[in-house]
């Protein structure tokens, strides 16, 4: 089936769109009275409306029943961290016993490459896209100098070729086979934020095996957005946050997987505390740290009861509409987006789509290149009530988000841009 470009048939695509019940489960934010054309759920996923009644509980069992809710709870917050493990294992293609909510992205990293990244004299180098996101480069530089190396020597980072503006596989597993036995570690935005390319996990992953390297991925923008097979594809590890499309709220719950052969190894070095320690023996406060032969090894603190609720709400949406058929609509409301787009009389004059066009190769977002007044064109349709995200220096990011965002909404915004550039 083809696209059409007028309103009555986005809006026909809207009636026969089976997922179309889940918008009305969300919050959507009003501007000047109107509900706004909110595309930023790559920034931050919008509230379900389910998310006051999952808080709610906790705090009229925190009322209730005081420090007695870390058992008693209709939800014991003695093992909260248990709540969410299917719905995640399923994001992310995983056994439930690789995969935790913990912290926030960057600890997450952090703690991760405390076990995965262990440089020798010979094997030292960390694998990045250039221009990852700032916290991931900032995490890999303060690694790399905590084990004394100098970033310039021991940070490879990818860059496209000259004219082009993402990665080709074939170039990155190019790079891995080159430098060989000195890798350490690859680290790479499964989707990368700025372009939304979305990277062959599997391919990737197995290079970086081949070589002996430690193969980690950052789903910051993947989970919720992209189906993964973490667990088939052999990732070592991976790290996530819980408030672009997981809808976890600001702030929301983070979250990690470590594979199966690493997370129940419990000799594995690694930055300890008390939550990571053997369930049975947790209270009997002695030394001698003992981990939980699984990803919850990891924890160090006690759970965020509040922040976990929360994202039990939106998990339990997404166990609803499931990953696939999200991703079935995602690949179709973004094509249309990519196909209205490509009809103006701007493009590629005044703007660009540097996300790639192949469905395999991205997620929902597509960042559009604005060659000149980005940034005036932005505020034109903040102004019109569209909410979506400038990145410096010249991208304007969409992300049409399937389980609340719809076909006429795609339609409205392209004419708003479409006008924008007129005024
Ligand atoms: C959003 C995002 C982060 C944010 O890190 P926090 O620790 O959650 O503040 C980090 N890395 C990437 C790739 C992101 O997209």
């Amino acid at each position: 089936m083809n696209y059409e470009s007028d309103l009555r048939w986005a809006r026909k695509q809207d009636k026969e769109d089976v997922l179309r019940p889940f918008r009305a489960r969300f919050h959507i934010p009003k501007i000047n009275g109107r509900e706004a054309l909110y595309f930023c759920g790559n920034s931050l996923g919008l509230q379900p409306k389910t998310v006051t009644r999952f808080l709610q509980q906790e705090i009229t069992d925190w009322a209730s029943l005081g420090v007695e809710g870390h058992f008693h709870a209709k939800r014991p917050w003695l093992r909260y961290h248990q709540q969410s493990k299917k719905s995640l294992a399923k994001l992310v293609g995983a056994k439930p016993g690789e995969v935790v909510a913990m912290n926030q992205l960057t600890v997450n990293l952090h703690l991760m490459m405390a076990t995965f990244y262990r440089p020798t004299a010979t094997r030292f180098k960390i694998v990045t896209e250039a221009g990852a996101f700032s916290s991931d480069m900032h995490a890999v530089e303060s690694q790399l100098r905590l084990h004394g190396y100098d970033p310039q020597e021991a940070w490879i980072e990818l860059s496209p070729r000259p004219g082009e503006l993402t990665l080709r596989t074939r170039d990155i597993i190019a790079t891995l086979e080159q430098h060989g036995s000195s890798v350490a570690l690859v680290l790479l935005g499964a989707v990368q934020y700025y372009t939304g390319q979305f990277f062959d996990i599997k391919k990737i992953t197995g290079a970086g095996k081949k070589v002996g390297a430690m193969v980690g991925w950052d789903l910051a923008h993947a989970i919720g957005n992209v189906p993964l097979r973490l667990h088939r594809h052999q990732v070592d590890f991976a790290v996530w946050c819980g408030y672009k499309y997981l809808n976890s709220g600001p702030g929301g719950l983070a979250g990690v997987f470590v594979h199966e052969r690493h997370a129940q190894d419990t000799l594995l070095p690694r930055m300890a505390g008390w939550w990571g320690h053997q369930e049975r023996e947790r209270f009997r406060m002695k030394k001698g740290f003992r981990p939980i032969a699984s990803v919850d090894g990891w924890q160090l603190s006690n759970f965020p009861v509040l922040s976990g609720a929360a994202q039990l709400a939106s998990l339990a949406e997404f166990d609803k509409a499931g990953i696939r058929a999200l991703r079935q609509k995602s690949v179709w409301l973004t094509g249309y987006l990519e196909f209205l787009l490509r009809q103006l009389p701007a493009h590629e004059t005044a703007f660009r789509i540097i996300t790639p066009s192949a469905k395999d190769a991205r997620g929902c977002q597509l960042s559009i290149l604005m060659k000149s007044n980005g940034r005036k064109v932005f505020e034109r349709l903040s102004q019109k009530g569209i909410v979506a995200d400038w990145r410096e220096p010249d991208v304007i990011r969409v992300a049409p988000v399937p389980l609340y965002n719809t076909f006429e909404e795609v339609f409205r915004f392209v004419e708003s841009f479409e006008s924008a550039f007129r005024l």
